[in-house]
C-alpha cells in the first residue's frame, strides 16, 4: 500500500497530526518505538490511581483553541499546580509568590516583599544578566536563589547556573500577590482518567504500529524520480518524524545533548497521603531527587471511574540524569553550544522535502503541551 504519510513517534504531536491529516483525507500510518502510544503524556491506571509514567504533566494554556482541542478528547479537572519546595526541612509555597516572601522573612506586605528583594538584588549588583544565576539574583535576590533555585537547577540541569541560560527561570512567575498557582494561563487542569485516552482517541482511525522503529525499519527509495520511504512493503510520500533529529542523520554533526530522567515509582498501600500535596520539589544538594509526584492529588484522591476515594497512594520520585544513548531523552539542553549543532542539523532537515520534524526532539525544543498542538495543527495546516 502506498500511504499519504508515515507519522513516527504516537506522542501528541504525532498524535495530533494524524488525527487531523486523516481528517483531511490523507492515508496515514503511526509507529512507534515504545510499547504504548501517547509518548511522555502516557498514563497507566494502577490501584485506582492514573500514574503519570513520565512525570509529571499538567496542562495549562492560554490559546482558547487549543483548550477547545483537547476538551474534545478528554474532561478536564480544575486541578490548579501549586507545588511545595522544600529545602532541608523549611517548606515554601512555588511559584514565588507572597506565601514564599512571607514565609522566607516574614514580610506582610508586598512593599515589604520588595524592599528585601530590592536589597539583596541591589547587594548582587547585576544590570545585565548573562546565565541562569544572575538572572534568578537580580530578579529575586540571594535568598530565593540560594534555596529555591540554585541546588534544584544544578540538580536538574547538571552543571552550575552561572553555564545555563537566563531563559530557563524566566519560565517560573513571580509574584507580589497571595496566589500559588504555578502557571499563568487562562485554562489549566487535569484529564480525568488520564492522558493515553486523548492519544487513543485521536488515533481511534489510523493504523499504529508499536515496537517499531523508524531508523532500522524504513530506508528511503526513489521510484521515477520520485523519493519514497519504504517500511515493510509499504510506500510513503512523506514522513513526519518526532524522534531525536540528530539520531535520524545518523549524529554526523555529534550528538546534541539532552537531560534525561531516572523515575523510581512506589506503591504505599497504607499510607493515604503521603505529602499532602501532588507534587513537592527538594530544592537542596543533599536530597539526590528533584522531586516527588503523588499521583493521586492530581484527581483530589478519587477514582477517575468511581469518584470514590482511593486507599493507599503512589509515589514518583524523579532523579535528573545524564543522557547517554539507550536512556529516554527528556529535555533539550538549549545551551549556545547545542544552539548552533541544531542549527546544523535544521540546515539538513531543510533539504529533505518529504520529512517533517516536529516535536520536542525533533524540533530539539523545551516544549508545554499546548505549544505542541499548536506546532502540530499549523503545521498540519500549512501541508492541507
Ligand atoms: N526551578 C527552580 N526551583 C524549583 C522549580 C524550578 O529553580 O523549585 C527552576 C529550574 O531551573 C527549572 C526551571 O525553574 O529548570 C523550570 O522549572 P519547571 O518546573 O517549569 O520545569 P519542568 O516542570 O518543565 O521540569
Amino acid at each position: 500500500m502506498t500511504y499519504d504519510y508515515l507519522i513516527v513517534g504516537a506522542g501528541l504531536f504525532g498524535c495530533v497530526c494524524a488525527h487531523e491529516l486523516h481528517s483531511a483525507g490523507k492515508t496515514c500510518k503511526v509507529i512507534d518505538r515504545r510499547s504504548h502510544i501517547a509518548g511522555n503524556i502516557y498514563t497507566e491506571k494502577q490501584n485506582g490511581i492514573q500514574v503519570h509514567r513520565y512525570g509529571a504533566h499538567i496542562f495549562h494554556t492560554s490559546d482558547r483553541e487549543v483548550w477547545e482541542y483537547v476538551n474534545e478528547y478528554a474532561e478536564f479537572n480544575n486541578y490548579i499546580n501549586s507545588p511545595i519546595a522544600r529545602y532541608h526541612n523549611e517548606l515554601y509555597n512555588l511559584p514565588f509568590n507572597m506565601n514564599t516572601f512571607s514565609k522566607m522573612w516574614g514580610v506582610v506586605t508586598p512593599d515589604e516583599a520588595k524592599a528585601v528583594i530590592a536589597k539583596q538584588v541591589q547587594e548582587a549588583g547585576i544590570t545585565n544578566p548573562q546565565n541562569l544565576e544572575e538572572q534568578a539574583l537580580s530578579l529575586a535576590g540571594r535568598d530565593i536563589y540560594e534555596k529555591l533555585i540554585k541546588e534544584y537547577t544544578q540538580k536538574q540541569w547538571g552543571r552550575p547556573c552561572t553555564e545555563l541560560p537566563a531563559f530557563i527561570i524566566k519560565r517560573l512567575p513571580f509574584r507580589f500577590v497571595y496566589d500559588n498557582n504555578y502557571f499563568n494561563d487562562r485554562y489549566q487542569g487535569i484529564p480525568v482518567g488520564g492522558y493515553t485516552q486523548i492519544a487513543e482517541k485521536l488515533l481511534a482511525d489510523v493504523p499504529v504500529e508499536l515496537n517499531k522503529d523508524f531508523l532500522t525499519s524504513a530506508s528511503e527509495i526513489q521510484i521515477e524520480n520520485q523519493s519514497y520511504y519504504e517500511m515493510d512493503g509499504d510506500l510513503f510520500r512523506n514522513v513526519i518524524y518526532t524522534g531525536m533529529i540528530d539520531a535520524f542523520f545518523h549524529y554526523q554533526y555529534g550528538p546534541l545533548e539532552y537531560r534525561s530522567l531516572k523515575f523510581e515509582t512506589e506503591v504505599l498501600p497504607d499510607c493515604d497521603n503521603y505529602q499532602g500535596n501532588a507534587v513537592v520539589n527538594y530544592t537542596s544538594a543533599d536530597v539526590p531527587f528533584t522531586r516527588i509526584i503523588e499521583h493521586k492529588h492530581f484527581e483530589f484522591g478519587k477514582d477517575s471511574e468511581t469518584r470514590e476515594p482511593i486507599h493507599g497512594t503512589i509515589i514518583t520520585r524523579e532523579y535528573p540524569a545524564s543522557w547517554q544513548k539507550g536512556m529516554e531523552p527528556y529535555y533539550p539542553v538549549n545551551d549556545e553550544k547545542n544552539a548552533a549543532l541544531y542549527a546544523k542539523y535544521k540546515a539538513l532537515a531543510e533539504e529533505k522535502k518529504n520529512v517533517i520534524f516536529g516535536g520536542r526532539l525533533g524540533m530539539y525544543r523545551y516544549f508545554d503541551m499546548d505549544k505542541v498542538i499548536r506546532a502540530a495543527l499549523d503545521t498540519v495546516n500549512t501541508m492541507i
